[in-house]
């Protein structure tokens, strides 16, 4: 079984601390992941992470961490935020911007962190261009996968992820080595309850509405770095290291 960076600074809040944190790296990466639901920007983020040496810091993770604590863990506001999740609407900016304000230590990181799912409005990338201000640091690139619609919602559908180390797999274009365990740490897969087709509708016309324009917003500051998201997951991360080769 491998040991993979903990996140659980990142999972828990501010007041956690991780066991196994990322390696400092000489030039810590600090990225951000942008494209539809399914586009299989998890499965690069976790191939990304294991090359750079970066911590993988996903919004989504946070709330589904929070649903599988107890109830009493929840603020009142997670507890809300959840409800939306379950829909398969977007939370609302001043909880997600709040959550993250909280966790701005997982920013500091001396591995270098890759942003999955956030920022996700125009709002929440100017609040985050704030934040990185303040703590005097910089985004490297943003990478935005790009991918034709019938297809996104072909992968979403088919998508199982493991609940213990959040591998992400595929029925039929990843298959795990065994139907539905984890090939890393033995879980049971799942499907999660916004990939079923119901929730899939409501989450495109979320991320054509409020996601679509940070590829603008972050092409206008000259950081966004454009990666097909057709083939297999080794072909799409061959193409992802080649676009940050150039855009640095
Ligand atoms: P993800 O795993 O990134 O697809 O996120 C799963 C769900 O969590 C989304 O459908 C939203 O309900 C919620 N969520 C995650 N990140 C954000 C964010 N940055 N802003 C608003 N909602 C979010």
């Amino acid at each position: 079984m491998e040991t993979k960076i903990d996140r659980a600074a990142w999972l828990n809040g501010a007041t956690a601390t991780c066991n196994f944190p990322a390696v400092p790296q000489v030039k810590p990466r600090r990225l951000v992941l942008l494209g539809a639901p399914g586009v299989g920007k998890g499965t690069q983020a976790e191939l990304l992470c294991a090359n750079l040496g970066a911590c993988h810091l996903s919004t989504g993770d946070i709330f589904r961490a929070a649903k599988q604590s107890g109830a009493c863990e929840r603020t009142p506001a997670l507890a809300a935020a959840l409800g939306y999740m379950r829909r398969g609407d977007l939370v609302p900016d001043e909880t997600v911007l709040a959550l993250v304000a909280e966790r701005v230590n997982c920013l500091r990181c001396h591995g270098g962190f890759l942003l999955d799912g956030f920022p996700r409005t125009v709002a929440q990338a100017e609040a985050l261009e704030k934040l990185l201000k303040r703590q005097k640091l910089k985004l490297d690139a943003v990478l935005s996968y790009e991918l034709p619609l019938e297809e996104v919602v072909a992968r979403l559908s088919g998508r199982r992820t493991c609940p213990g180390c959040k591998a992400v797999f595929h029925i039929e274009a990843r298959p795990p080595k065994v139907e539905g365990i984890c090939d890393h740490c033995g879980g049971t897969l799942y499907q999660r309850e916004d990939d079923r087709p119901e929730s899939i509708r409501v989450r495109m016309a979320a991320y054509e509405k409020s996601t679509a324009p940070l590829a603008d917003f972050y092409r206008g500051r000259k950081l966004l770095v454009a990666v097909p998201a057709e083939g297999t997951p080794e072909e799409i991360f061959a193409r992802t290291l080649k676009g940050l080769e150039n855009g640095r």
